[in-house]
């Protein structure tokens, strides 16, 4: 008689793709796929919310046990697809929420064959061409950034926050070499380190600088323009005194692509700046310079556009956001490094983010003693996870990347982004033209707009420069942050109902002059399938918002 367990184990065989061809069992795999799509299908209703609203409580959760039995591939999908209800539908025209742009189908694709066959990118042993997608993307990227591609190196991690880590690491390794092995209070190391920023640039800098031991008080937060671009002349007296003090930079990040406005650092500039520096200290290390371009990098495609025969034809004022853009992505290659996420402007799923160095040797600074990973690295010739901080590194990142760069060529990414901020200047126009709202982020040319909805009897003209500068407006400031506190909560209510637009609300669009925070309304828009009537909805939904609300403070 059959011992109970190989029940199990034979159920629980179907439950694996076959490891040799079996194209039933193929078919059958394909079903299940299918018949999970289909159960999302039935979540997806007119409103960019996919189910039905519930109450949203972790209340339960704690209750949670492993059963006893099995429940079998079709319960266990059925379960799952029940956790997607409540979430947001990134694709859909209605939901202009965050950068987070809908996947593509071939990078999910491009995600997924890495995951049936567990690619592992620790080095080229086991899924050689997994690990040639990954130089592939680096090379294709380099290319863009206008890096020399030959001498480039490039990995995926995870995220963006991982690309500023690695950049930091590399950075540490310039300015205090050693301190990988010594830590950065060991033999001889005394110095203070700092990571140097404009105070527009994403938190993930102080995450990585507690994370690196630097320490998040060493971060030194540049002050930015009202076009949200770090100030260069107080960036340079800024590391001058940092030098004087004797105290190391372990790196020096330019955002290309604020989080929240797309302000654009001047890069060129930076980098003049910092060979100066150099110069004049003789420092015996140059600062790495690291460019965090996780959102603007997907401009690069516009470095070889011709604007003046405009072959796509967008409009005017889409032409001038985009040249606009251009005129500072195209200095990227002036950067050590890069931060890319193609999660975000590059329409993959999560996670897939890369760092890419100008020069490959970077990245052996930061590699480990070979004596120390005796069980790997026997056979072949690249060896990521021998300077990645991850073990186990997934094919997901580049599979989905290289998906979406063969799928888009230049001018399939052109057409989209280019479209995103056509959506975005008719929004800003619309907002600009109407007395009661005024776009705080004119001058970034992004697929994000953020304004701010007054009251009736506010003079939309005078009323966003004072706020910004005159400490006497601090009350004033106040109630219109408050004031559009209670716009977004009108226009969420409904646009969880079906109506309107999902937008999203920002604390603190960037402080005040005398350092309060200034609330902003967010509309980003990332859907391919926007277009002007949605942007007609955004309007609308500001109007019906306040008639709501009331017009007065
Ligand atoms: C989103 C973002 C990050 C963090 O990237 P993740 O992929 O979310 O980890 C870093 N910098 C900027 C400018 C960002 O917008």
């Amino acid at each position: 008689m059959k011992p109970a367990y190989r029940e199990y184990l034979e159920q629980l065989r179907l439950s694996f793709p076959q490891p040799v061809s079996d194209p039933v069992h193929d078919a059958w795999f394909g079903r299940c796929v299918m018949h999970a799509l289909e159960q999302v299908d039935a979540l997806k209703n007119r409103t960019p919310v996919l189910g039905t609203p519930e109450d949203r409580s972790f209340m339960t959760s704690t209750e949670c046990r492993i059963a006893d039995e099995p429940i079998g591939l079709e319960e266990t999908t059925t379960r799952l697809v029940e956790h997607l209800n409540g979430m947001f539908v990134w694709g859909h025209p209605r939901a202009q929420i965050n950068v987070i742009p809908p996947p593509t189908i071939p990078s999910l694709i491009g995600g997924l064959l890495p995951s049936i066959y567990n690619a592992n990118l620790a080095s080229d042993e086991s899924s050689f061409r997994v690990a040639l997608a990954e130089r592939e993307v680096t090379a294709i990227m380099a290319d863009l950034l206008l890096f020399d591609p030959d001498q480039a190196g490039g990995v995926f991690t995870f995220g963006g926050t991982g690309t500023l880590l690695y950049a930091g690491k590399i950075g540490l390794e310039k300015a205090l070499p050693g301190s990988s092995r010594s830590g950065l209070q060991g033999s001889g190391i005394r110095e203070r380190a700092v990571i140097v920023c404009s105070d527009c640039a994403h938190y993930a800098n102080r995450t990585v600088a507690g994370w690196l031991g630097i320490g998040d008080e060493n971060v030194i937060e540049v002050p930015s323009t009202p076009d949200n671009e770090i100030r260069t002349c107080l960036l340079e007296s800024m590391l001058r005194d940092v030098l004087q003090r004797g105290d190391k930079i372990a790196m020096i990040v330019a955002t290309l692509g604020t989080t929240d406005a797309f302000g654009l650092d001047d890069l060129a500039e930076i980098r003049e700046i910092r060979d100066r520096l150099v110069d004049e200290f003789s420092l015996d290390y140059v600062p790495h310079l690291h460019a965090d371009a996780v959102i603007g990098w997907a401009w690069s495609v516009f470095n070889d556009y011709d604007f003046d025969a405009n072959p796509l034809g967008f409009r005017h004022r889409t032409v001038r956001s985009l040249a606009g853009t251009k005129r500072r992505i195209r200095d990227l290659h002036l950067a050590d490094s890069v931060g890319i996420d193609f999660h975000k402007t590059g329409f993959t799923p999560y996670i897939s983010s890369m760092i890419l160095v100008r020069d490959a040797a970077d990245l052996a600074r930061i590699a480990r003693d070979p004596e120390a990973m005796p069980y790997l690295f026997q056979s072949g010739e690249y060896h990521p996870g021998m300077y990645t901080l991850e073990t186990s590194r997934s094919g997901f990142g580049p599979m989905a990347a290289l998906a979406n760069l063969l799928l888009f060529g230049k001018n399939g990414l052109r057409a989209l982004l280019g479209h995103l901020v056509t959506m975005a200047e008719s929004l800003a126009e619309h907002l600009e033209g109407h007395a009661a709202t005024t776009v705080l982020n004119s001058e970034n040319f992004g697929p994000v707009t953020l304004f701010r909805v007054y009251p009736d009897g506010v003079d939309t003209f005078k009323a966003p420069k004072q706020e910004l500068s005159n400490p006497a407006m601090r009350n004033e400031l106040f109630r219109v942050n408050e004031y559009n506190r209670r716009i977004f909560d009108a226009i969420q209510s409904e646009a969880l109902q079906g109506r309107g637009v999902v937008i999203s609300l920002t604390d603190c669009y960037r402080e005040t002059d005398y350092g309060e925070p200034i609330v902003a309304l967010k509309s980003y828009i990332m859907s391919p399938f926007s277009d002007e009537e949605y942007v007609d909805a955004v309007l609308d939904s500001i109007w019906q918002a306040r008639k709501r609300i009331g017009a007065s403070l």
